[in-house]
């Protein structure tokens, strides 16, 4: 999009449709035996152009400590980074943006989250039969690449909306070639920013089997070699340290799991809920700070000296631990020991939706529950964790996660005038406390911007809906639903 002139949003629209269906074709018809991808593929979908506008007056939390907040102060965009920001800037040839009734922050950053199974949401119930990790084994066992495209798609979509600019696609239903190239091309079609961690099939493997490294090193060759916009990278989805049946993997399988990512020099992210697995995965020499865990529920002490030690970082899902762990984890103790943390959603399966206000409202009373003290952690910490503590994590803080001239645009509006956020009081508390999704007004990743007046730009919601609906539909009919 040329920010100096209206979009066209029809035409806009019906070639981002075209588009569609010419990727979800290539899904439903592809064997996993062909070549699924070239590396002309790489290059971004029919998306808005990397415009240059000015947002001008606007209440903004850069999240930059040496910046702070600007109260009444303008943001400069072009060609996909922030130029300037700062009071009265003197810009001409811009377009203008009125941001004086809008809070401006960096877009909010999810650093976990299945986005294959986001269709699965509201099915998943309590119980043993439809409990989350039954239901993704049977359901998850009858996907196919198109399924994984639209329900990746359907995720994204929501996550746009909702003002989140970067994901970690913890992808664990890799059933094929086929499967990972579908899950990339619905990340590459939307236009979000993130990182793809690559990992093996519900059901798929035996304790003693490899993941398929062969196909990781193709996708990497395939999509992450040669030029590109920088927006998406690779990691490695690893298997859980369980007795489940679903998450068993044996030690010597796990060693040559994470040996093949770390030759091709990928990083790594694994689940460790529960009781023993830092401790385990210490002994084994594997902790390192290539390393995310994931769901921090049962850490003590001595398991936070093991982090700090190994300079690993650590990543919380305040609704999935609620609703499958039944316990908050000790972020203040985290946060204490300095180690560097950041939120996911996990997956809207679980947590019902992609609202990273909702868990940032979450994380801040659950944590005065559990310490008795509303001094325990502020509202700007929580803000930290969904922006520049999930850019820290994900490695790429020098170039999102904060409002920093230099950085790339990804940031989002948020209205102040709407019945549920005024009137503005301390805006940190507006964005953590009442903010929801429909008050993002505007959502710009890399410089494009998505969202704008509250309406998606580049991605039809429709359609999205539709065709996740239809091949739940399909899923659930041949998994004998
Ligand atoms: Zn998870």
């Amino acid at each position: 999009m040329n920010d100096k002139k209206p979009i066209s949003r029809r035409g806009f629209l019906s070639a981002v449709a075209a588009l569609g269906s010419i990727g979800l074709a290539s899904c439903g018809t592809q064997s996993t035996k062909q070549p699924s991808v070239t590396t002309a593929d790489r290059s971004a979908g029919k998306l808005p152009d990397r415009g240059e506008f000015v947002v001008r007056g606007a209440q903004i939390l850069t999240m930059d400590s040496g910046l702070g907040d600007i109260p009444g102060g303008d943001l400069h965009v072009r060609a996909g980074e922030i130029v300037a920001v700062g009071k009265d800037l003197r810009i001409s040839g811009a377009e203008t943006i009125d941001g004086r009734q809008m809070i401006v922050l960096p877009g909010l950053i999810d650093t976990h989250s299945h986005l294959w199974n986001t269709p699965l949401r509201n099915l998943v119930d309590e119980g043993p039969k439809m409990g989350y990790f039954a239901l993704t084994l049977a359901l998850g066992k009858e996907y196919t690449p198109e399924d994984t495209y639209r329900g990746v798609r359907l995720g994204v979509a929501e996550m746009l909306y909702s003002g989140i600019t970067t994901v970690h696609d913890w992808s664990h239903n890799i059933r094929g070639p086929a499967y990972a190239d579908a899950d990339l091309r619905a990340l590459r079609d939307s236009g979000i920013r993130a990182r793809f961690s690559y990992g093996t099939p519900q059901g798929g493997l035996s304790r003693d089997q490899t993941m398929d490294l062969t196909d990781l090193a193709r996708v990497q060759r395939e999509w992450f070699t040669g030029p590109s916009d920088g927006l998406l990278s690779l990691g490695m989805a690893a298997r859980s340290l369980s007795d489940s049946p679903r998450g068993a993997v044996s030690i010597p399988t796990l060693h040559r799991d994470w040996d093949g990512a770390r030759k091709l020099g990928l990083p790594i992210t694994i689940h460790t809920g529960g009781k023993g697995r830092v401790a385990l995965l210490e002994s084994e020499g594997m902790l390192g700070p290539d390393v995310q865990l994931i769901n921090p529920t049962g850490f003590d002490e001595a398991d936070f000296g093991r982090i700090v030690r190994s300079k690993v970082h650590v990543c919380f899902s305040p609704f999935a631990e609620l609703r499958s762990s039944f316990v908050s984890s000790r972020l203040v103790d985290l946060l204490k020991h300095g180690i560097l943390v950041s939120m996911s959603i996990d997956t809207a399966a679980i947590s019902g939706n992609n609202d990273m206000f909702a868990h940032m409202h979450a994380v801040i009373d659950t944590q005065f529950a559990i310490y008795k003290d509303p001094l325990s952690v502020s509202p700007r910490q929580v803000l930290e964790l969904a922006t520049i503590n999930g850019a820290r994590d994900l490695g790429i803080a020098d170039r999102v996660g904060s409002l920093t001239p230099g950085k790339q645009a990804d940031l989002i509006l948020v209205r102040t005038t709407d019945l549920n956020m005024a009137p503005l009081g301390d805006p940190v508390q507006a964005i953590v406390r009442s903010a929801q999704p429909h008050n993002v007004d505007t959502v710009v990743v890399d410089g494009r911007i998505l969202k704008r007046g509250g309406h998606m730009t580049a991605i039809d919601v429709q359609q999205v809906v539709r065709e996740a609906a239809e091949s739940l539909a399909a899923t659930r009919a041949r998994a004998g639903e």
